[in-house]
């Protein structure tokens, strides 16, 4: 299976989503966009089927990726594609360091084969040190690519 990325994309902020649209523009099964109804993502009220407004995907995403509301326990990394907190597969993962203090820890979902990213500090990179094998890489290498 090809690697896919998970880039958040950009909901139009005039277009209200049914939820296969919604499926579609992220890349994800419609059970996800479901999932993400339950856990938060409002759809316009009084729409039967469901309509999502773009103005709401877009803040239910930012919400989830904001730094410090990560649902994620130690050694699991956020996949947008599945919407859950995932181990990366076989527990590796690379530390992307980014400029200035920035730096993001990289690994594969085992389930989709997404990209997950997440943004650490020293304290949450502690924490992930402590259950995966963590390998740093300088930026400019890991945008290479192979
Ligand atoms: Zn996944």
């Amino acid at each position: 299976m090809a690697r896919r990325r998970h880039n958040p994309r950009r909901a139009k902020t005039h277009y209200s989503y049914t939820i296969a649209e919604v499926a579609e523009l992220y890349g994800v099964h419609r059970q996800t966009v479901r999932n993400w109804l339950a856990d938060g993502l409002q759809p316009n009220e009084a729409a039967r089927p469901f309509l999502i407004h773009g103005t709401e995907l877009n803040r239910f995403h930012d919400a989830r990726r904001s730094a410090g509301k990560s649902p994620c326990g130690p050694g699991e990394l956020y996949c947008f594609g599945c919407g859950a907190p995932r181990r990366p597969a076989g527990s590796m993962a690379d530390l992307v360091l980014g400029p200035g203090n920035t730096s993001s820890v990289v690994g594969i979902c085992p389930v989709c084969d997404g990209l997950m990213n997440q943004r650490v500090g020293a304290a949450r990179l502690a924490v992930h040190r402590g259950e995966l094998e963590i390998v740093t890489r300088p930026q400019s290498e890991h945008l290479k690519g192979s």
